[in-house]
């Protein structure tokens, strides 16, 4: 007897590949105690997996489907002890299941199903736009693998944006018209709320007496949890943020966690929404091009990008430490509270409601700060895995160890980015308004740390092209700002 296993982040009926092989056979959804407690995961994020678990079980069951559903509160704390007791109770001789998008999991499952002579079928991971073939045959003609190439190939390929042979408008990439900071007068319409799911009081207080050991509030219901209010969720950006998605994509206001951003990653990631149907929806919105492109660029190009890299790199990518980075994660970034630098304060307290933050608070807000820190990568990747509402590691991976913390060395070195993405106060006063002037951006620990971090890291990014201005501005500012010897010595930033 065959049946069909789904993992927590493959609730699609429309596009599981490993549903429609066996469109007759029974459904295996197990949620357990220990995928759970992996990380000391966001209690958003384990309420709304087990949530939208919960509302697909009910999903299968409407569509006709068997489904054999393992409750956290029932099942056998290990998932593979359980899906043992599945297989005995139910008679289930033989497996099919969709491709994981990590790597652990899959590799899990296999080496189960070896071991116990189950034959089991892998169908392909029909939640991406990019097949693993696909991504080899754009690797075998290009040498340097950067995102701006891949994106363009995609564009031609899947016919997005295109005009003939070229892009729709003239221009590939209109990160010109973007970038800008939010003016006072402009206020972003706030998403509308899904209606909590008939699932989520049992699983509030589920979260709330097996987790109470992890972070976060579970005060806000703000992700929607079925394949309707995912929909809906959808309809609300594009109708309402995505006009003024590109002009201000990079804007961080304090109180606001997300200005014209769509919020669609934790739904993409776990199967409430395809990529295809967003970048279809986006496409047929007619909004400005900047904004249409801008958006995009980061579904077709960023994230089918950092998926293909991933499963593309060696495993051992994760454990990358170029720069030789050794400070422990001090303990206020886990309790998500206290932090020494008050610039932190605000979005922090955003990540303890929401579990979300958006993509420049992640990247040039904490990431920039623990890359200037110089915190070990691997607590910094856990610290990430740990706090988001859409953390995998086929996505940290790249992000994190590859772009935010530079931990593979760059491009030049056959890692991911073309530059650290760190900066100085400056530029974050620019775009959120984080110090109460200019001139106390300019003047606070933050930039001194930047500076120094540049000084001290010159060996490997002085001779980074994208890094020459930078460079020669800190030969202008300054002789060593330590005595020589003394300037690889960590101080820490002082306190406002
Ligand atoms: C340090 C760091 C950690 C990150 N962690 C995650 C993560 O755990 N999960 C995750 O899905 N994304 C992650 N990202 C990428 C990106 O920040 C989020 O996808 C985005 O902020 C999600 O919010 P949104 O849906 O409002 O995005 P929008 O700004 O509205 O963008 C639209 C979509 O584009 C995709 N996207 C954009 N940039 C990226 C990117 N760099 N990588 C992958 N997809 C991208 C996402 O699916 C996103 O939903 C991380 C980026 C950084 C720098």
């Amino acid at each position: 007897v065959r049946a069909v296993v789904v993992w927590g982040t493959q609730l699609t009926l429309e596009h599981s590949s490993a549903l429609a092989h066996a469109p007759e056979a029974p459904v295996v959804l197990i949620e357990s105690l220990r995928v759970c407690r992996r990380y000391r995961y966001h209690r958003q994020k384990l309420r709304f997996v087990l949530t939208a678990m919960r509302d697909f079980a009910d999903e299968l069951r409407a569509a006709g489907r068997r489904v054999v559903h393992r409750r956290l509160d029932e099942a056998h704390p290990d998932w593979f002890t359980e899906l043992g007791r599945v297989c005995r109770t139910h008679g289930f001789t033989e497996l099919v299941a969709m491709r994981a998008a990590d790597r652990a999991p899959q590799r899990r499952l296999e080496d189960w199903c070896r071991r116990r002579g189950v034959p089991l079928t892998v169908t392909p991971d029909a939640m991406f736009l990019t097949a693993a073939e696909d991504f080899a045959a754009w690797r075998r003609d290009h040498g340097r693998l950067r995102m701006e190439d891949f994106y363009r190939w995609q564009r031609q390929r899947l016919g997005i944006l295109m005009d003939g042979d070229g892009p729709l408008g003239g221009r590939w990439n209109h990160d010109a018209d973007n970038r800008r900071p939010l003016p006072a007068d402009v206020h972003p319409p706030a998403p509308a709320l899904p209606s909590p799911s008939p699932h989520a009081a049992e699983v509030t207080r589920l979260v709330e007496e097996r987790f109470a050991d992890h972070p976060g509030s579970l005060e806000v219901h703000w992700l929607p949890t079925t394949r309707v209010a995912a929909r809906a969720w959808l309809g609300d950006f594009v109708a309402r943020r995505l006009d003024r998605f590109g002009p201000y994509e990079d804007a961080m206001r304090p109180g606001e966690p997300f200005l014209f951003h769509s919020a669609v990653s934790p739904l993409l990631n776990i199967g409430l929404l395809h990529p295809r149907e967003v970048v279809d929806a986006v496409v047929a919105a007619g909004a400005p091009m900047n904004s249409t492109e801008g958006f995009v660029r980061q579904v077709i190009g960023w994230r089918e990008f950092v998926h293909a890299l991933y499963h593309h790199r060696p495993a051992r990518w994760v454990a990358s430490n170029r720069l030789r980075h050794r400070r422990r994660l001090p303990g206020w970034w886990w309790r998500l509270g206290d932090p020494p630098e008050p610039a932190l304060a605000e979005a922090m307290g955003r990540l303890h409601r929401y579990g979300y933050t958006h993509h420049i608070e992640r990247l040039m807000l904490f990431g920039n700060y623990m890359l200037l820190s110089r915190y070990r990568p691997r607590e910094v990747f856990d610290w990430f895995m740990t706090m988001y509402v859409d953390a995998y590691e086929w996505v940290m991976v790249p992000n994190v160890i590859g772009m935010s913390q530079y931990a593979d060395g760059g491009i030049e070195r056959g890692g991911f980015a073309t530059k650290p993405y760190i900066s100085g106060a400056g530029y974050l006063q620019r775009m959120g308004g984080l110090w109460p002037s200019t001139a106390a951006a300019r003047a606070s620990g933050w930039t001194e740390m930047y500076w120094r971090f540049l000084e001290d890291h010159r060996d490997l990014l002085g001779s980074n092209p994208r890094l020459r201005t930078v460079y020669r501005a800190l030969d202008r500012r300054r002789a060593p700002v330590a005595p020589p010897g003394q300037s690889a010595l960590w101080q820490e930033p002082a306190r406002r």
